[in-house]
């Protein structure tokens, strides 16, 4: 069960104690106080685990800080939808809205490599109008011989770049929990330039530990990959670790499955899951399109087939595309052959505005 107070809601007043002062009759019920701060007002959710039938739906909502009670299943309790919800489906970081009705691309490098690769990107993406990107400090490799990403060590230089152009959205991985520190302080250290979306990797998707640890933090939010062995539910639940110990600024993305039906694709493109997530979840949703197919072949209609994967997500409803892009594949220390090349980033962004205006013209001959 979750209980939405009335926005803006004083923690000292006689009438939240009030609240606090029913529950507290309950000693088998707990709760949590969550808050999600908005450009205007501050919403406050109470939830409440444990035998929650002893409690009065109508004193409850008859108490002057309560707006509304809202009963939840057992599944994806904080960042699910529930009946009667309205919940919000979005959160606002560092200027920019995510949520299930925005669209963002997040075009860079699978890894940093030099700061003139960074700058190359960069340029070219505020030359192109955007203001997210992604970019691969601490890298997860299969072969613990293979380049592991420069690390802390990158990270002023990164920052600083996305400053000069305007960046606003960095999405940078983390392999570990130190990772986060590292990023706080170079970004204090570089005068909080930009902001950064932390990414859990798909195959950190389990790791609940790390999950934990970065669920309890609330500067950044957290872009996590769907696990690509495990069921769509199984990543959902584990998505839930980060909201259930506090960080509700969650988005979902699908990357593609491994099967055993063999390349291509690298991972079985799985988009058709975009707006399934959307119903289940509050999360806006964002595809990896590059993970997916891993390559850079071109289909014979001479669209790359990460183009045509992106199609599918983003005419499915997707909120992001976090794709990757390299001034020089051939030179990439990670995923060079699934890279992208600068001269193609404008006409990748014009393929995926084309997607999303007939994604619209699909929601509007259906409501028609
Ligand atoms: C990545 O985005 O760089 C990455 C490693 O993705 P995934 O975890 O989906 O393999
Ligand atoms: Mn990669």
């Amino acid at each position: 069960m979750i209980l939405i107070l009335k926005p803006n809601v004083d923690k000292e007043s006689t009438e939240y104690h009030q609240l606090l002062h029913y529950l507290e009759n309950f000693s088998d019920i707990e709760y949590r106080v969550h808050d999600v701060q908005g450009s205007e007002v501050r919403l406050t959710e109470v939830y409440l685990i444990g035998n929650t039938h002893e409690l009065s739906r109508d004193y409850m909502v008859g108490l002057p800080t309560v707006d509304r009670v809202v009963l939840v299943s057992e599944a994806y309790r904080i960042l699910g939808r529930h009946e009667d919800d309205g919940r919000p489906t979005s959160f606002e970081y560092n200027g920019l809205k995510f949520g299930q009705e925005t669209f963002h691309v997040l075009a860079g490098l699978c890894a940093v490599d030099t700061r003139d690769h960074v700058e190359i990107m960069m340029k070219a993406l505020r030359d192109n109008g955007q203001v997210c990107t992604r970019m691969g400090a601490y890298k997860p490799r299969t072969n613990p011989y293979s380049f592991q990403g420069h690390g802390k060590v990158c990270l002023p230089f990164v920052f600083e770049l996305a400053g000069k152009y305007d960046i606003k959205v960095i999405a940078m991985e983390v392999t570990h929990e130190s990772h986060v520190d590292e990023i706080t302080e170079a970004l204090e250290l570089t005068g909080q330039p930009t902001g950064v979306i932390l990414q859990i990797g798909t195959r950190n998707t389990q790791n609940f530990e790390l999950l934990k640890a970065v669920g309890r933090q609330l500067t950044y939010p957290v872009l996590f990959k769907r696990g690509f062995g495990i069921t769509l539910d199984e990543s959902l639940h584990a998505a839930e670790y980060l909201a259930s110990e506090g960080n509700r600024m969650v988005i979902l993305a699908l990357r593609g499955m491994k099967t055993q039906m063999g390349n291509p694709p690298r991972n079985l493109v799985d988009f058709a899951h975009v707006p399934v997530v959307k119903r289940l979840t509050r999360m806006p949703v964002c595809i990896d399109p590059s993970h997916s197919v891993g390559s850079r072949d071109r289909a014979l209609d001479g669209l790359l087939d990460v183009m045509h994967a992106t199609a599918q997500g983003v005419i499915a409803g997707a909120n992001m595309v976090l794709v990757d892009f390299h001034p020089a594949p051939d030179r990439a220390l990670v995923d060079g052959p699934q890279a992208l090349r600068m001269n193609e980033l404008e006409l990748f962004l014009r393929d995926t505005t084309i997607v999303r205006d007939a994604y619209f013209d699909r929601c509007a001959l259906i409501k028609a």
